[in-house]
């Protein structure tokens, strides 16, 4: 997937607009376009339903995460729906009614939307498409200017953007990992045992971001979605070409998801996620966000795990018994279909 987008797709879409800020090649969460972030994802997920929320909620809560981690403060979305010949209308009007509680939840509108239909067989189900647009936060300002006014850095970016970050800042992650993904691989039944405790983490981030950004000081956040936390930080080490050290004992996982991850052979590190953010914040600033994150209810489990530092190459990850390990990017997706 990485070498398709990076060589086939990328390479033939160049940016001609002079206000294009953050553009294709950057493959951030948005684009920014004349003071506009821009985002579009489609939705595969299966089964629909899962525990914690459904492909409509998953909808429209990534679109508006990825407008909200770069600093946008979503506004509209699209909704293109491609349903399967004889799709329930039962199921559809549920997941519709999901998609508009996600959206309300998230203060946003949806706007603008398509609807077709293939022949049965040719499509399972449904596929859902959204986009977002969204403008600049108006939080923004106040949170870059702390950080200018703490260490005297220059910015390379006026977004929360990974090419402002330096060495020293601390990586926060926002609570548990990996539930997500592991909520749908259960949900298939295909593994053999059940864990009614694991329910997927899916859910509009945007409120938080904002009241961290209220707080402010962050420079950089992504929310850890395919290719879980490992993917995350590989793309900001190799963007800030700045190491990393992370303590393995501070990312928060929780029992559940690291039971079933023993028994599955899978490093939750590398487990999707759709209702978690990552934050790089001077560490001077990292306890306010820390506090900030754990008084919300979407960010309790809140924990710093590491830094940015020039000691390493790449990420690496001090293990619960001391010793060092390199982070890999991850080949791919432990099973496919899981957003
Ligand atoms: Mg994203």
């Amino acid at each position: 997937m990485h070498r398709l987008i990076k060589e086939h797709i990328v390479p033939r879409f160049k940016s001609r607009r002079k206000d294009v800020e953050i553009p294709l090649s950057f493959l951030a969460d948005s684009a920014v376009v004349n003071e506009i972030a821009f985002t579009t994802d489609s939705y595969t997920v299966k089964p629909i339903f899962f525990p914690g929320g459904d492909i409509g909620r998953l909808s429209i809560s990534g679109t508006v995460n990825d407008l909200a981690v770069i600093g946008a403060k979503p506004i509209a979305i699209s909704c293109a729906l491609i349903l399967e010949e004889g799709f329930p209308l039962k199921k559809l009007d549920e997941l519709l009614e999901s998609m508009e509680k996600t959206a309300e939840e998230a203060g946003v509108d949806v706007v603008t939307g398509d609807t077709k239909v293939m022949e049965r067989g040719k499509l399972e189900e449904i596929v859902i498409n959204t986009a977002g647009i969204g403008i600049r936060n108006p939080l923004l300002e106040k949170n870059l200017k702390k950080v200018v006014e703490g260490d005297g850095r220059s910015l390379n970016s006026r977004w929360l953007d990974p090419r402002n970050i330096r060495p020293g800042d601390k990586v926060i992650v926002s609570g548990p990992i990996g539930e997500h993904a592991m909520s749908i691989m259960i949900a298939r039944g295909e593994l053999g045992f059940e864990a009614p405790n694991i329910k997927s983490d899916a859910a509009p981030l945007n409120h938080l971001i904002d009241e961290i950004l209220e707080v402010g000081g962050i420079v950089a956040a992504k929310d850890p979605t395919r290719g879980g936390l490992a993917s995350l930080l590989n793309e900001w080490s190799e963007v800030t070409k700045i190491g990393m050290i992370i303590e393995e004992e501070k990312i928060p996982v929780s029992e559940g998801v690291r039971a079933a991850s023993e028994i599955l052979g899978i490093d939750p590190l590398e487990l999707a996620n759709e209702g978690k953010v990552v934050l790089a914040a001077p560490p001077e600033i990292a306890r306010d966000v820390l506090e900030v994150l754990r008084s919300h209810p979407l960010g309790k489990k809140a924990e710093i795990i590491g830094e940015f530092t020039n000691e390493y190459e790449g990420v690496v990850v001090k293990t619960e018994i001391g010793g060092l390990r390199y982070l890999p990017m991850p080949l791919g997706d432990p099973v496919p279909r899981i957003c």
